[in-house]
């Protein structure tokens, strides 16, 4: 019987991250870290591996291996932030404390308050919109006429971003230990 609730939830967890993706593409992060020994193995599945700073090891994102779902999950070079990660909301879900449609809602609300926000950030040609996002959010603190709209919405982005999937970082680490 647990293991059928724990099969359900584990399902659910599938559904929910192949309707969400903001971890892998450059939403929520702006890189992942890596342990030393994953390095070679991260860049040979084509993972964009920096390792120049040792306190600073591991992959920019947006990764190139999420196709509306990670394209290597069952590789043996998998990362294990990639495999270790649980963002809040999925964890409520598997905890059945929330519902799977009801965690469908709130990433599709989620996703309308980034593209609201996306809309308003001027062109760049970097491609993560967290880092685009706290970019502009310097420069609009630098200047004397910040961008009102633009600073309200993108600190209710943040904010939401750390109350629904208890993000308050720039990096995706989950528990890595580094060796
Ligand atoms: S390797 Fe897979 S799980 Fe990890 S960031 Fe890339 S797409 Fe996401």
């Amino acid at each position: 019987m647990i293991s059928l609730v724990a099969d359900i939830n584990e399902s659910q967890a599938n559904l929910l991250c192949k309707s969400c993706g903001l971890c892998c593409t450059g939403y929520l992060f702006i890189w992942a870290k890596l342990r030393p020994s994953e390095l070679d193995p991260a860049e040979s599945l084509g993972l964009n591996v920096f390792r120049s700073n040792p306190a600073e090891r591991g992959f920019s994102q947006p990764c190139p291996l999420w196709q509306r779902q990670c394209m290597v999950y069952d590789s043996s070079h998998y990362p294990h932030v990639c495999r270790s990660y649980k963002c809040k909301l999925l964890k409520e879900v598997i905890a059945e404390n929330t519902s799977l449609p009801n965690a469908l809602t709130v990433i599709e609300q989620a996703k309308e308050m980034i593209c609201e926000v996306e809309s308003l950030l001027p062109d760049s040609a970097a491609t993560n919109f967290r880092q685009r996002l706290v970019t502009e959010l310097e420069e609009s603190n630098r200047l004397a006429q910040a961008d009102a709209r633009f600073r309200s919405k993108a600190e209710a982005l943040l904010g939401f971003y750390e109350t629904v999937f208890g993000v308050d970082d720039l990096v995706e680490k989950a528990d890595v230990i580094l060796e």
